[in-house]
């Protein structure tokens, strides 16, 4: 699609009003609690990465994944559903400065902080993907390693954006009851994976965390499997390491926990800290399998979320993801015009390749929250200064 100088600013008034309009259309159908309770809501506040907005489905999960970061970051191994109501979190995410509505939005990921189709949080999750869907439009995917029955799978297909991607995640066919000891099987995970497939939903496999020594030994069998399936895509991510990730890992006895330490840039500094392994040589023999197996490599998740809706995105220095014919063409004369609407006075306008410079006289938003919407609308990294 391409944006001229009036059509960027349009519809960046248009957005702003917009998101006026439906504030105050959910406020009529709110009571004047849960409206306070979406407002002191974290979705109500965060600011979103270029990779988009995480969206949190439960608090807590029960699935024991050894390599998980989750219970380092303090949250509870008894899951529960997310306390805010479908519409609750669609005003919480209205009432965020940052959010951008629409099909060309923020991009919305579900189910970062807790596995989204645990039991306990599943209809919480479909309740927020359909009424995301059906208020605000913005592009979704979601990251699973648990299934749905064929009836829920009926439900959830009926209600959430029908190019959403599915990311169902696979890092070990031989020890996923040691590594994921309550998860369902890699195999039922596959199953489920065709299921959505030929239901035309786009499912993408979720090679993530590479562990290094298990999951690149398997890559193939794991990339050849997902094909004979229908999976088409995959996504291949490094591990994230704890001290505590490190302990679990190691006394799982199956982990060569020396060659974790020997890929990691330094050592984690404290019990929350993540410290990512280096495994680019790994990521690029996986991806060289994959390749030749006829799965399509993308960089990361939000990638799959980019492609699967026809987007195209250069917010960061894993781009270009998805399909060129469809980005976004931008002046100095367009961003100058969006940048006034947002606040920006006297704007003066930097374009360099992929890279754009505002700076502003005078600022009457933050300037964080201006740049957040003109990366969105244009998928491009965006710089605010005042001058
Ligand atoms: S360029 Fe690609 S990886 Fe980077 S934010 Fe955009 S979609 Fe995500």
């Amino acid at each position: 699609m391409k944006v001229t100088t009036l059509s960027l600013a349009k519809r960046v008034e248009e957005l702003l009003k917009l998101k006026r309009t439906m504030l105050s259309r959910l406020e009529s159908r709110l009571s004047r609690r849960e409206i306070e309770v979406a407002k002191k809501d974290h979705h109500a506040r965060r600011k979103p990465r270029p990779c988009g907005m995480t969206i949190h489905t439960g608090i807590g999960c029960n699935l024991g994944c050894l390599y998980c970061y989750v219970p380092d970051m303090g949250f509870p191994l008894k899951p529960s559903p997310y306390p805010l109501s479908g519409e609750q979190l669609v005003y919480a995410l209205l009432f965020n400065p940052y959010f951008v509505p629409g099909p060309q939005g923020t991009l919305l990921a579900f189910g970062s902080v807790t596995e989204p189709f645990l039991r306990e949080t599943k209809e919480r999750a479909i309740e927020y993907l359909k009424y995301a869907h059906e208020y605000l439009g913005n592009p979704q995917q979601l990251s699973t390693k648990a299934t749905l029955s064929d009836d829920e799978l009926d439900r959830f297909a009926k209600n959430v954006d029908p190019n959403i991607n599915i990311l169902v995640t696979i890092v070990t066919l031989r020890y996923a009851k040691i590594l994921e000891p309550n998860a369902p099987s890699p195999e039922e995970r596959i199953v489920f994976a065709e299921k959505l497939a030929k239901r035309s939903i786009n499912v993408t496999l979720f090679m993530r965390p590479i562990i290094p020594g298990i999951t690149d030994k398997e890559a193939e069998n794991i990339l050849a499997k997902a094909r004979e399936h229908g999976i088409r895509s995959v996504v291949l991510g490094s591990l994230r390491v704890t001290p505590g990730i490190l302990r679990r890992l190691e006394a799982s006895g199956i982990v060569d926990i020396n060659e974790i330490k020997r890929r990691l840039p330094r050592a984690p500094r404290s019990s929350r800290d993540q410290v990512t392994v280096m495994e680019n040589d790994l990521k690029e023999r996986i991806a060289r399998i994959a390749r030749r197996l006829g799965l399509h490599v993308l960089p990361s998740s939000c990638s799959a979320n980019v492609w699967s809706h026809r987007l195209w995105c250069y917010a960061c220095k894993w781009g270009p993801c998805g399909d060129l014919s469809n980005a976004i063409e931008v002046s100095v004369d367009d961003i100058v015009a969006a940048a006034e609407i947002l606040g920006c006075d006297k704007p003066r306008v930097n374009i360099k390749k992929w890279l754009v410079g505002l700076r502003c006289k005078r600022i009457t938003r933050r300037p964080d929250v201006i740049a957040v919407w003109l990366e969105t609308l244009i998928r491009r990294s965006v710089r605010v200064l005042t001058y």
